[in-house]
């Protein structure tokens, strides 16, 4: 079953950060991690599923939140502990939207 544009992009992050802390130990300890290279790989093979223009909205908060992508709890936007609007109800959701919170911008995925 092919995944949704919001898996996708939940999936794109948490290797993107995980490429991040590499290079940060990288830096802090004067060692390159292994695998590096497999994640890489693997963000671009994500890269390729995903609409160009969620991309750029990712790429543009990442800019300035280190997660671009945050969890809703309870209708409440974990990455700045907004509400959201009723309207952002999960029975408006389709498999090829994505919401952003209001707030901060970021764009949101439903744990509930
Ligand atoms: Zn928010």
């Amino acid at each position: 079953m092919p995944r949704s544009q919001l898996e996708l992009l939940v999936l794109y992050q948490d290797i993107h950060l995980m490429l991040q802390e590499a290079e940060e130990e990288k830096i802090q300890f004067g060692f390159s991690v292994d695998g590096i290279d497999e994640l890489k790989q693997a963000q671009e093979e994500l890269a390729k599923n995903i609409d160009d223009r969620f991309l750029r909205t990712y790429e543009r908060l990442k800019t300035r939140y280190r997660r671009a992508i945050a969890p809703v709890k309870n209708n409440i936007c974990l990455g700045c502990f907004a509400k959201l609007p009723t309207s952002y109800s999960t029975k408006h959701h389709n498999e090829q939207m994505i919401f952003t919170c209001e707030h901060c911008g970021r764009m949101l995925y439903w744990i509930e």
